[in-house]
């Protein structure tokens, strides 16, 4: 077979576990349906948490499998219950990884950054794979970040909460030191400053042009290569996809496909801040009272909180809560993981109050549902700007503290009044909430168009398809 026209062989490496794993998955998929063989890199234990969905694509005939990386017996890295940090090591795998490479010669390797010694690992095979990186994050916030770290704004402030602008960008960014990662403000930042442009091929990004046309032309500027193809969340088509989207769900999808039908078009507001973020007792009470005191119906998926040694992990509630709102169905708490993209795409869903994590922000973008945002960490107050200044499809809840996810920087809590006032502001339909639905409705539109045939993520994914056509050598055909 001509070298030129056998499918590319692309390879993916996603991180371990939580936030970042699921969208390079969903772009492994994304591009086997334009024909790539793709391959999923991963250990043997992260595999068990998405095999069925691949294997529902591969009886449909797409090109798509799972390499799992053999570790020395008994060796796996973390837990595979989604909860594998950013900082995780995964340099275990690295042998492996070069093993695979030198053997198999892809026509070109995506890998998370997070797999921060990968870069390096793949650049001194010396075999000439194409390196692509994956963030996880969206154009906005990498512009952000670089004139961040190129003009420190936030020394030129005396406090940490009085806002500075981050110079240089297409619209006027405020944000204040206290809402910086301790990293940043250290003077610290990546080893690879410019994660899009590190010698690289290139990165893909899950996000697409009309979203954040401004940003995407800055990058060009920047000299950041970057191909946008997302919503990949999109290539979800199933319900069994969605309902095992990362793990299988703590909650019986049709009791909640149930419970959400026999509810009012928007009515529901859905409540959850990821994968792994954690919110200490004191703030999970000031959310509980905040929506009660709303009187509005929702979906709130709460993992396990922070606790001293002996405290009843359920001493957060306030007295009688659950019973209440199981009584008057008001609400139902989820503990443990939920199916999102089932949850979010559902009519009687009328809000999402999020952490902002970029994939829950295009998940909700794709889903038309405007936002409560509640930035905790990672890129998450920049994520902010874009929802609530740039497209205006969400309010703030008031969050200041970046770290308060973790347990260690508890910051001040956000107060009830605070959660009751912005969960009213979305939910009770005033004109400036039906503004921000339409507009989120628009651009849901937008982001499906994107991925359809013809659409600017669609061309952007074939077009790198042929990059990687076009750089094959006659002699590293395999026919
Ligand atoms: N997610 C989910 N169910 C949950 C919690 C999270 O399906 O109970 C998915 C969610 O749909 C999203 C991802 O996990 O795709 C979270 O990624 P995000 O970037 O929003 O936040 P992170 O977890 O990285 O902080």
């Amino acid at each position: 077979m001509d070298s030129k026209s056998s499918p590319v062989e692309m390879f993916f490496f996603p991180f371990v576990g939580g936030g970042h794993q699921l969208p390079l998955i969903d772009m492994a998929r994304m591009f086997a349906a334009h024909g790539a063989n793709s391959t999923i890199i991963t250990t043997p234990k992260h595999a068990l948490s998405f095999q069925n969905s691949i294997l529902r694509d591969q009886q449909s005939g797409r090109t798509i499998s799972i390499h799992t990386l053999q570790l020395p017996e008994g060796v796996d890295i973390a837990d595979t219950n989604m909860s594998a940090q950013i900082m995780t090591d995964t340099s275990i795998l690295q042998e492996p990884l070069r093993n695979l490479l030198l053997q198999a010669r892809p026509d070109c390797i995506i890998h998370d950054f997070a797999h921060r010694w990968a870069a390096d690992a793949i650049d001194s095979l010396g075999i000439g794979i194409p390196r692509i990186i994956f963030s996880g994050s969206g154009c906005f916030a990498h512009c952000v970040q670089q004139n961040m770290f190129k003009f420190k704004p936030y020394e030129k402030v005396d406090s940490d909460y009085e806002p500075f602008v981050v110079p240089d960008l297409p619209d006027r960014i405020e944000l204040t030191r206290s809402q910086l990662p301790m990293f940043v403000i250290n003077g610290g930042g990546p080893k690879r400053k410019n994660l899009f442009n590190d010698g690289n091929f290139g990165s893909v990004v899950n996000s697409f042009y009309e979203l954040e046309s401004a940003y995407v032309e800055y990058m060009k500027e920047l000299g950041d290569k970057a191909w946008l193809v997302g919503p990949v969340s999109l290539c979800n088509r199933d319900v069994a996809d969605k309902a095992e989207r990362g793990q299988k769900g703590s909650i019986d999808e049709q009791s909640i496909l149930n419970w959400l039908n026999s509810k009012e078009p928007h009515s529901v507001l859905y409540i959850s801040f990821g994968s792994a973020a954690r919110l200490p007792p004191e703030q999970l009470l000031e959310i509980a009272y905040g929506l009660e005191a709303s009187g509005h119906t929702f979906i709130w998926v709460v993992g396990k909180s922070f606790k001293s040694e002996g405290e009843n992990e359920e001493n957060w509630l306030p007295s009688g809560f659950e019973e209440r709102i199981e009584e008057s169905k008001k609400g139902i708490i989820i503990r443990g993981w939920a199916p999102q993209l089932l949850i979010l795409e559902h009519g009687a869903v009328g809000g999402f109050l999020t952490h902002c994590g970029w994939n829950s922000t295009l998940e909700g973008v794709s889903a038309g549902v405007p936002m409560i945002t509640w930035p905790l960490s990672a890129e998450q107050f920049s994520n902010e700007k874009l929802i609530v200044n740039l497209l205006k499809i969400g309010v703030k809840v008031g969050s200041m503290q970046w770290g308060q996810s973790w347990g260690t920087t508890p910051g001040e809590a956000v107060g009830r009044e605070k959660v009751e006032a912005a969960v009213r502001r979305l939910m009770d339909e005033g004109d400036e909430a039906a503004e921000m639905r339409r507009k989120a409705k628009e651009l849901a539109e937008k982001a499906k168009q994107a991925v359809e045939h013809g659409g600017s993520s669609y061309k952007n994914a074939e077009a790198l398809i042929q990059e990687l056509k076009t750089r094959r050598r006659p002699e590293t055909s395999t026919q």
